[in-house]
């Protein structure tokens, strides 16, 4: 039997790539070379390629990733995730997430797709690339481009689920229940969304802003502690409370104003991603593989390969032969095992390493494209630009 792909987060900051082809150490070195990539899967009658996207698609969007330049584990040597099994048993570790999330949730729905994720919808409306699977929980893949196919490995922020009977309920609307539930919160939100201090994860940038974080990275409000921090039941479950193991209904109970009591034995809602030592949906990983066992070739844009999830996924491309580019600021975990085997004269048929933004390099490549093919498109995208500041939010509402 196959194991499950379970979410676990890898820390370490990775070696410096080898760039392939020599050449590719330039925008226009990185275009010629993915263009021989294309070219090497483009005389099938479909599209065959497939893309593999990870937080540093994101960055240029205004969200931290995990291991680029500033990325969460270089800035935050305190962060920690919250794991899946913390998050079911523990009501306080609930309260926790839930009074963080309310936190970056404002400043998560000010980000919008950047050039990099357009892009991508070029290529496939350039008839290169069949779908995408992405790690990331932003849902800016969806949006960018909702008729080229995204799988979302990792789930999605848009919506919260309920653990019991995994209805979903919509992350705004979660939201504004939170608001209603912990109105101090709801003021203090307001306060530090004033004071930028939500613009950065760095501890040291926040207190000078004025938000007081104590050593692990937690928000120090002391009128607000997180331990009187409220969060609502699922409301099917708290209708009609699903059956548990012996036929009888569940206790969902919730307080005079309806939020969840610890009295309750069912009806916890999460965000509908996966966490930290969960696994990934059946149904979800099964069509990650068969996208991998159809392609023709494999695009990593933006991703270490840290989580074992995305690894297994490459590797899986890697051991049936397919050309293999990957497009990274930083190392690659195992990325030796991609290149090791390619003619040292081959010049990106064969594979590519790169190093440079998504968000510089692949509208430069689609222009390049479309100019050789001659094939116009709408310009999307453009005139989005990249949003230095403003936006990072909590590595929590990320994870
Ligand atoms: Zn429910």
């Amino acid at each position: 039997m196959r194991k499950p792909y379970m979410r676990i987060p890898y820390t370490d900051i990775l070696a410096s790539p080898t760039i392939i082809p020599q050449t590719a150490t330039t925008i226009s070195g990185a275009i010629a070379a993915l263009q021989e990539f294309f070219g090497a899967t483009s005389a099938k009658s479909s599209p065959s390629t497939v893309v593999l996207t990870g937080a540093g698609i994101s960055v240029a969007s205004g969200l931290a990733d995990y291991r680029g330049p500033n990325g969460t584990y270089r800035v935050n040597k305190t962060y920690r995730p919250i794991y899946y099994s913390e998050f079911l048993q523990n009501h306080e570790a609930r309260k926790r997430y839930w009074a963080r999330s309310f936190l970056g949730w404002t400043t998560l729905l000010k980000g919008k797709p950047n050039a990099g994720h357009y892009a991508v919808k070029h290529l496939g409306d350039l008839g290169l690339v069949r779908s995408v699977i992405t790690q990331n929980v932003d849902s800016f893949h969806p949006k960018a481009h909702p008729q080229l196919p995204t799988i979302e490995l990792h789930g999605y922020l848009r919506s919260c689920v309920c653990t019991s009977c995994h209805e979903e309920l919509p992350r705004d609307t979660f939201q504004h229940e939170l608001a209603r539930l912990n109105p101090a919160w709801a003021v203090f939100l307001q306060e530090i969304l004033a004071s930028g201090a939500l613009d950065t994860e760095n501890p040291d940038e926040r207190r000078a802003r004025g938000l007081k974080t104590n050593p692990d990275g937690d928000v120090d409000l002391p009128d607000a502690p997180y331990t009187t921090f409220r969060y609502p039941a699922c409301p099917r479950c708290l209708t009609s409370p699903p059956a548990i193991a012996d036929g009888s209904p569940a206790k969902v109970e919730v307080d005079t104003d309806g939020a969840w009591m610890p009295t309750s034995t069912a009806g916890i809602l999460k965000p509908a991603v996966t966490m930290f030592g969960e696994n990934i949906r059946v149904p979800i990983k099964a069509a990650a593989e068969q996208a991998i066992e159809n392609a023709g070739s494999l695009l990593v844009l933006g991703t270490s390969l840290a989580t074992y999830s995305a690894w297994r996924l490459a590797k899986r491309a890697k051991d049936r032969g397919i050309p293999i580019a990957i497009v990274n600021l930083g190392g690659v975990r195992g990325e030796e095992t991609f290149f090791a085997d390619l003619d040292p004269s081959q010049k990106g048929s064969q594979g590519a390493r790169i190093e440079l933004s998504t968000d510089e390099l692949l509208p430069a490549l689609v222009e390049q494209l479309r100019q050789s093919s001659n094939i116009k498109v709408a310009a999307e995208g453009h005139g989005h630009s990249p949003e230095q500041h403003g936006a990072s939010v909590f590595k929590d509402m990320m994870s």
